[in-house]
């Protein structure tokens, strides 16, 4: 297990000389210690990213896409300790890790090595005498702050783009879960990227983070977290003016109409809220039931939700493992009484566990509570096994609920009929819509989301566009032609 800070191609100690308790969620003994990053090894780091950067961007295209699709080759022949490591850091059921983390971040550095040549610029018509082609350029050093709830796949769709595109990296993993991101740095080494095209410095917000946001040679930051940390960085970002895309909270919209075929929408959902215990940006936490098919609904879906195995992560019979943090799940146990003290009704879960051998672990039971939609666990994320439900009589409450939240980051809707589907996903105010179906992302499609989850999308080529900026080159072809009055 790699546990150092890996600056310029090396494993090195911090300079300030901190270090981080690694703790496993399940019984929240001590994994390893790690060092800390501060703000001093943040610069070391920028400025190795910085050394690194002109030969890099002037590596051909192909060749940078090679090395990301080497690094996926050898992430999927090592899926089992990437597995295994991820399981133990975050907690996520090993059988997740194995199926999803794991082939999703290979498939994702695919993608951007397949495209890192196939990015093209423009040639403009402009006045007749001069030819106008437009350059996508990479940005230099971008700083990437990513949080814990998907560390590993996470790396993949901040890093894939911006080495495709010609930028090098200064990423900072969760205090919480660095474990997998020092593993993969190892493997981008001995894959062949060259020393300072990524460095990774695990560190806290408030220090190592606090200070690549403000860091002047810094061209970007990357962000993935909570709403109030993005508005900190969008403060810090403003020295340098350097750009900004935010990936934060979200509050998802889960619309079940009274047409929708009744068994998918009870997977599909359970899916949406309770896979990795709930902690995703995108989960489906505020169910809203046509009144018609509620009580049928909430009976299969409550069935459902009872019969999840929760355990020890690293069994692959687990279905649902714990909280990545003490601290996170006494944070999602204390929105059982706001939604009391708000006149909730609690129709499952709120608790911990029974199992004494989920005792000591970060453990919460699938959690179902009826709300009123203006009520603070309707409005507020919980990120946990936690989901609310609300009921509707027609298509246009159903979208009120819907959109009465700030956030706008992903929604679902489950229909056969086909024109409410288009009319509903149009109408929903969220960067994601998932018709019959929830939480479906690729490595080609935007994902991202408007209002308080934040700005800009990762993934695609629109990913490839906010890592690189548009340079007009302008070429007077015609001689004869005087640039300024003829004299
Ligand atoms: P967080 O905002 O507390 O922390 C995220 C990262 O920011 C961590 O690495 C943390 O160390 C760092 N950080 C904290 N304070 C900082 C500061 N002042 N300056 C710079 N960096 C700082 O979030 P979290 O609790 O780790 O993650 C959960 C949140 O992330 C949820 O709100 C969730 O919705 C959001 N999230 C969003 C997406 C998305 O794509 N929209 C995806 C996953 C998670």
């Amino acid at each position: 297990m790699q546990n150092r800070l890996f600056i310029g191609g090396e494993f090195v100690d911090s300079v300030a000389g901190g270090r981080i308790e690694v703790i496993n969620p399940h019984d929240c003994s001590v994994i390893t210690e790690i060092a800390e990053g501060r703000g001093e090894d943040v610069d070391v780091a920028v400025a190795a990213a910085h050394a690194a950067f002109p030969a890099w961007r002037r590596t051909a295209a192909a060749e940078r896409g090679r090395l990301l699709l080497k690094l996926a080759d050898e992430i999927e022949a090592r899926r089992e300790e990437f597995a295994q490591l991820e399981s133990l850091d975050t907690g996520h059921p090993i059988r997740d890790a194995r199926m999803l983390d794991v082939p999703r971040t290979a498939a994702c550095f695919r993608y951007f090595g397949g495209i890192a040549d196939k990015l093209q610029g423009d040639v403009i018509p402009v006045d007749p005498g001069f030819l106008n082609y437009v350059q996508r350029e990479p940005l230099g050093v971008v700083g990437q702050i990513v949080p814990w709830n998907f560390p590993l796949m996470f790396c993949s769709w901040k890093m894939g783009p911006a080495l495709a595109a010609g930028n090098t990296v200064v990423l900072k993993p969760s205090e919480l879960t660095p474990l997998s991101t020092l593993r993969l740095a190892e493997l981008m080494r001995e894959v062949g990227f060259p020393a300072g095209t990524v460095n990774i410095v695990p560190g806290y917000g408030h220090s190592a983070g606090d200070r690549l946001a403000r860091h002047p040679d810094v061209s970007k930051i990357a962000f993935t977290g909570s709403t109030a940390v993005g508005r900190q960085i969008v403060e810090s970002s403003a020295g340098n003016l350097k750009r900004v895309q935010l990936e934060l909270g979200g509050k998802g919209a889960n619309i079940v109409f009274d047409d929708a075929v009744i068994p998918a929408a009870v997977n599909g959902s359970a899916f949406a809220i309770f896979h990795n215990q709930g902690q995703a940006c995108i989960a489906g936490s505020r169910l809203i039931l046509h009144e018609k098919i509620a009580e049928e609904f909430l009976e299969k879906f409550i069935a459902l939700a009872r019969s999840i195995r929760i355990g020890n992560p690293l069994d692959p019979a687990t279905e649902m493992g714990p909280l990545t943090s003490p601290l996170h799940r006494d944070r999602v146990l204390s929105y059982v009484k706001v939604a009391m003290d708000e006149g909730g009704e609690v129709l499952l879960g709120g608790t911990i566990p029974d199992d004494s051998s989920l005792a000591k672990g970060c453990y919460v039971t699938p959690t179902v509570v009826r709300a009123h939609s203006d009520a603070r666990v309707c409005r507020e994320e919980v990120f946990g096994p936690f989901v609310t439900v609300a009921t509707f009589a027609d298509d246009d409450e159903a979208i009120a609920i819907a959109n009465s939240t700030d956030y706008g980051l992903g929604g679902g809707l489950w229909t056969q009929h086909l024109g409410r589907a288009h009319r509903v996903a149009d109408a929903i105010r969220s960067g994601m819509v998932w018709v019959n179906s929830y939480k479906r992302v690729s490595p080609g499609s935007p994902f991202g989301g408007t209002g308080m989850s934040g700005y800009g999308r990762e993934m695609g080529f629109e990913a490839m566009r906010e890592y690189t900026e548009a340079k007009s080159v302008w070429i007077n072809v015609d001689a004869q032609l005087p640039a300024w009055y003829p004299r």
